[in-house]
């Protein structure tokens, strides 16, 4: 019988031998020692599998990404040094200067950066499509250089869900996989690979952590993907790595490690964008509790959207469990134990309103965070999207007067009595 998520969180990844330690080791050294030059040589060649520089893999990294990999259903992951890298790296080991990428339009600004400014600059080019695009109009979104499609399965800020089949439909039709930032519902809450997603990515920063403690991040695999059925599109993964001694990634790894395998030797090797294992470590004690502290999450979010609903001084409540919510039915199919705590509210007033609100808040602080055990706000507006224009606002659903509250692992009746005196104040 398979076991359940909620013991997968806590023993999924490492599974010590007699008398080794029960937590597991932080593995603090930059490097591993070998008895004769041969035994290292084979690393080298990824002709054995092993250690031999903390800049590419650690041990306790490994333990981790494998119990990461185990609670999203995939067939291999790595960790990273944040999530901004591991959407890089998730995007950049299949795209290279010339190719084309597909994403939501509505995703985390930092995203939306790293696609429409950064990769640019690289030369892979992309196409915003509405989260809500029909299969005609995602389809239009399609190049001949296209090789990736992006998303993420609740929308950071906007809450938007994405449906996960249709979006995957799609990209496999025009032979490509489809790429989910997972960070929001984290797997306690949706897995995207049982609905057709190819590669999950994480910001672990957020609830897996769940304590505000560590930046780190997670690519993972799910080994579904054809690369060869595929091989003129990704030649990175499917034609001889000179940098390799010739190695073919996915003749010599297979569907299920080629991928994972070319973003360590690769990408790791050559940017170095490698988590600490100490972060690891601090990764992992949150991962432990993480399927006890998502309900919670969800039930504080659940009461604060209702809560928010009824106040005049509020506009609008996105929360995608909310029966009035836009999204109410995709998150129904996706999300049935609910989302994330995080609810996004319009204040009338605008900006103005939002920063007089925040200012009289007690218990939720203001901080350019989400997704940890303590309550906290921010207007995206003036922080995390300013570099978007009105109209690229617009396009992603944000409005000027958005507060985007992530409700922590407090009393829901405390946050509420606290919401409340700060909306009288405005
Ligand atoms: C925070 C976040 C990121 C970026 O992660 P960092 O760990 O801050 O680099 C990416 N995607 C989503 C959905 C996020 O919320």
């Amino acid at each position: 019988m398979e076991q359940s998520i909620n013991t997968k969180c806590v023993q999924a990844g490492y599974t010590p031998k007699n008398g080794e330690p029960r937590q597991i080791p932080i593995v603090q050294s930059t490097t591993f020692k070998y008895d004769t030059s041969e035994d290292m040589g084979k690393l080298f060649d990824l002709e054995a599998s092993g250690y031999f520089y903390s800049r590419l893999q650690n041990p306790t990294n490994d333990y981790v990404a494998a119990k990461i990999a185990a609670l999203e259903g995939g067939a291999a992951a790595m960790l990273t040094s944040s999530g901004q890298a591991a959407n890089f790296f998730a995007l950049f080991n299949i795209c290279e200067a010339g190719s084309h990428i597909v994403a939501s339009s509505s995703i985390y600004g930092g995203t939306f950066n790293l696609i429409a400014v950064t990769l640019k600059k690289m030369g892979i080019d992309s196409t915003f499509v509405s989260p809500d695009a029909s299969e005609e109009e995602l389809n239009k979104a399609f190049q001949r250089n296209t090789r990736a499609v992006f998303g993420e399965t609740i929308a950071n800020p906007a809450l938007t869900v994405l449906d996960i089949e249709k979006f995957a439909k799609v990209a496999h039709e025009h032979g490509v996989p489809l790429i989910v930032d997972n960070t929001f519902p984290t797997p306690v809450n949706c897995r995207p690979i049982e609905w057709g997603a190819d590669i999950v990515t994480h910001s672990t920063t957020k609830y897996m952590d769940g304590h505000g403690a560590a930046v780190g991040g997670c690519v993972v695999d799910s080994g579904k993907f054809d690369w060869m059925a595929h091989a003129d599109k990704f030649p990175g993964l499917c034609t001889p790595d000179e940098s390799y001694h010739g190695i073919t990634y996915a003749e010599k790894f297979g569907q299920a490690g080629a991928f994972i395998t070319k973003a360590t030797a690769q990408l790791m090797r050559d940017l170095g964008c490698v988590q600490s294992p100490q972060s690891a470590f601090i990764l992992n004690l949150g991962l432990e509790s993480l399927h006890v502290r998502m309900p919670r999450h969800v039930e504080n979010g659940q009461a604060v959207a209702e809560f928010l609903e009824k106040q005049p001084q509020v506009a609008s409540v996105s929360y995608p469990t909310l029966p009035s919510n836009k999204y109410y039915k995709l998150a129904q199919k996706y999300l049935p134990n609910g989302g994330c705590g995080v609810v996004s509210f319009e204040l009338k007033g605008g900006r103005a309103a939002a920063e007089k609100f925040m200012k009289n808040l007690k218990l939720a602080a203001i901080e350019t965070h989400v997704a940890d055990a303590r309550t906290c706000c921010l207007n995206p507006a003036t922080s995390t999207h300013r570099q978007m224009t009105d109209e690229q606002l617009e396009a992603a659903g944000i409005p000027a007067g958005l507060v985007r509250m992530s409700c922590g692992l407090e009393d829901k009746n405390d946050l509420i009595a606290d919401i409340k005196n700060a909306l009288a104040a405005i």
